[in-house]
């Protein structure tokens, strides 16, 4: 069974509305043996401003709150203070500040993933407007592999191919060809094992309408290939009903393709997990 799930929002979250707490709660329900909490900082979001912050969160608030929890909630999980950070190619100063914020405070684990193209955000569907879905996803993918060249401090690569969950209709279905992008994605998965960084198996594509997990399996198994091992597993649940959302589905399509158990990271070193 997979116990960790190490992608979960609470409500230091722009979007999500979940007491801290109550995902610790949502987790051992869950049976769980170790959550990761991973709110998201994406520096310098679109529209963002010192009075309404968006994707943003008070590290220093999140430690005094989290810390006690993961105290008062050791006898029954590991509590993960981690943290999905926005990557954005170009960046230099954002990833300064981001190294800093690592520096300062003892994450347990690192998301990185790519959430806006352009400084505009993907995830409306105004952004695909006299847009192709080709252009788009190369766009992305390319983003994503420039973005980690220039930035290392992550544990793991966040929902790989989450972009097609918001193709829309008049854009075409909800997938895509790895052959078309087989380049761009071949190098990031060689980037990734060449830098000791995990790719996320991330389960909410199972629950929004899509026949998989991100990535899709023909492209997990193109990371198989290349010689990827190291991957971690997370819902990307917002609220504690979604905490750990298709992990028996999820672990039945990874012994598919015979791969052994998973990683857990605690204070950003990598633990193998067996089945
Ligand atoms: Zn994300
Ligand atoms: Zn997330």
């Amino acid at each position: 069974m997979i116990l960790a799930d190490q992608h979960t929002h609470s409500n230091f979250s722009t979007d999500s509305e979940a007491a801290p707490e109550s995902m610790v709660q949502g987790a051992i329900e869950k049976g769980l043996n170790q959550l990761t909490l991973t709110d998201h900082m994406d520096l310098d979001y679109p529209g963002t401003t010192k009075e309404d912050p968006l994707f943003e969160f008070d590290v220093e608030k999140y430690f005094s709150t989290l810390t006690p929890l993961k105290e008062k909630h050791s006898d029954k999980l590991y509590l993960g203070i981690g943290i999905e950070l926005g990557l954005r190619p170009g960046r230099e100063d954002l990833n300064k500040q981001m190294n800093k914020l690592l520096a300062d405070y003892p994450f347990d684990f690192v998301l990185g993933s790519v959430h806006l193209l352009d400084n505009d955000d993907p995830y409306y569907e105004s952004y695909w407007q006299g847009r192709t879905a080709k252009d788009i996803l190369c766009k992305y993918f390319n983003d994503m592999l420039t973005s980690i060249k220039e930035y290392n401090n992550f544990d793991s690569l966040g929902h790989l191919d989450y972009l097609i969950r918001y193709i829309p209709s008049s854009c075409g279905r909800k997938t895509y060809s790895y052959k078309e992008y087989a380049e761009v994605i071949d190098e990031i998965f060689k980037l990734l094992i060449t830098k000791n960084k995990a790719l996320e198996i991330n389960t909410a594509g199972l629950i929004k309408g899509l026949p998989c997990f991100h990535p899709k399996l023909n492209v997990l198994k193109r990371y198989l290939e290349l010689g990827g091992e190291l991957l971690t597993i997370g819902s990307d649940g917002h609220a504690p009903d979604k905490i750990a959302t298709e992990f028996a589905k999820t672990e039945e399509l990874l012994k598919s393709l015979n791969i052994p158990g998973y990683y857990v990271y605690k204070k950003r070193k990598a633990e193998f997990v067996k089945f």
